[in-house]
């Protein structure tokens, strides 16, 4: 459910007419919902309150606009960064150290160091050699970092492969036979406090069963920690749940996956960690254009708009269907391509896709951009980074501006000796 919807024949943000925003900041432009977002929060941790002790990390890479973080900040939301970026967009929202899991294969020194100093409320450990490197930082400190072993599963999570992340071949945690060793080890070492695991299979998933296997072997690792005498206290089980991206499409809830989570792990002990992106921010955003021209093709018609596969990339990486509705339907319909200005075949939006008839100057919307929308946008082709504005009731405000491609041009420079 989101607040998008059409009032006197227009497409709203909550009370505000898209093509008002659309007039004042310009095309493209994402465009959050403030109800929406508090909404799906709310109702995220409603599914989760039959456990006793519950710590909500929204993933930050999934939107991470300073507003949205400071808005799930006051839902009480902590975060999951994966980056110094990120866990400093985190702590300038307001978000405390203490509620920050620091996730990710790749976390270097210089971030493990800052990370360590900003006091980090837990560190989610990707390899035997990342605790090591921790262990000594944080002693060399005289600090002690919280860890979690994030553990590979070896479940597929039949999602995209791209967004796989529990299976043996992706990258990410350490392998399940080896991963009582490692805590063995890791929980030796001075500048450590091994206090649990975490696991994360993938994004978008739309079948809660790979979860359930995963939570499952999860809680069998835990007990096997527990029986060879180690702690383990907390439990983190990723995120990843998906959302519908076409109308009428039917996913898991969050009620569904929180009464999953709650028949396997209502009995662990532990505080049970959750790393939520997609289900938070997805509905809550869309991303506005303007037809720039509607191109005879050989087979269906071109409706190239103005936004592209930098200002929203999932289409061409992913293949991933956003639905397009026009901020002023005329009723008709129409079968057409849409496709952004880019040069590159793979600036595709839709193929075929039967939706509102529009003409050249109408606005439309691709829906369900609220996650990995934004935040992977780039300048190719030097094109504007594309601005955000976020909605509350009848109030709007830029949450960040578009940066224009002069501002881009004017940090290159060519060396004298070129000249
Ligand atoms: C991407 C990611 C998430 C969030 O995934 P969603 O599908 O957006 O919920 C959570 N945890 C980790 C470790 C991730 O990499």
């Amino acid at each position: 459910m989101d607040h998008f919807e059409l009032k006197n024949g227009e497409l709203c943000a909550e009370q505000v007419p898209l093509a008002e925003i659309a007039r004042e900041v310009g095309t493209p432009v994402y465009v959050y919902s403030r109800a929406t977002l508090s909404r799906h929060a709310r109702v995220f941790r409603e599914a989760l309150s039959a456990l006793p002790k519950v710590h909500i990390a929204f993933a930050v890479k999934s939107n991470p606009n300073l507003a949205v973080l400071r808005l799930l900040a006051k839902e009480g939301y902590g975060a999951d960064v994966v980056s110094e970026g990120e866990m400093n967009r985190a702590l300038a929202a307001g978000i405390a150290p203490k509620d920050v899991v620091f996730s990710g294969v790749g976390k270097t020194r210089a971030e493990l160091i800052a990370a360590v100093r900003a006091g980090i409320g837990q560190f989610n450990l990707e390899s035997e050699e990342e605790g090591v490197e921790l262990a000594g930082i944080a002693a060399a400190l005289g600090k002690t970092a919280a860890c979690a072993l994030r553990v590979n599963p070896d479940v597929d999570a039949r999602t995209h492969a791209k967004i796989s992340t529990g299976k043996a071949e992706n990258k990410f945690g350490v392998s399940h036979d080896r991963a009582s060793g490692i805590y063995a080890r890791l929980s030796a070492l001075p500048g450590l406090d091994m206090r649990g695991l975490a696991v994360h299979i993938g994004s978008q998933i739309g079948d809660l069963e790979p979860s359930r296997q995963a939570f499952l072997k999860m809680g069998a690792l835990m007990n096997a920690l527990r029986v060879q005498g180690f702690k383990v206290t907390h439990m983190d089980l990723g995120g990843g749940l998906g959302v519908p991206y076409k109308a009428g499409e039917q996913l898991p809830t969050p009620a569904d996956y929180g009464a999953m989570v709650t028949e396997v792990a209502l009995g662990w002990g532990v505080t049970l960690m959750f790393e939520p992106g997609r289900v938070i921010t997805g509905n809550s955003g869309v991303l506005v254009t303007e037809v720039v021209r509607v191109k005879r093709g050989a087979g269906h018609p071109w409706v190239v708009v103005d936004a592209a596969m930098n200002d929203l990339a999932r289409p061409a990486m992913y293949d991933a269907w956003h639905d397009f509705v026009a901020v002023k339907p005329s009723g008709e319909t129409m079968i057409a391509n849409i496709v952004g200005p880019i040069c590159e075949s793979s600036d595709t939006f839709a193929l075929a896709r039967e939706i509102d008839a529009v003409r050249v100057g109408d606005l439309a919307v691709f829906r369900t951009a609220g996650a990995y929308g934004a935040t992977m946008a780039n300048t190719y082709n030097s094109r504007a980074l594309v601005p955000e504005v976020m909605v509350d009731g009848d109030k709007w405000a830029v949450v960040a501006s578009r940066i224009e491609p002069a501002t881009i041009l004017a940090a290159e420079q060519v060396p004298e000796w070129l000249d």
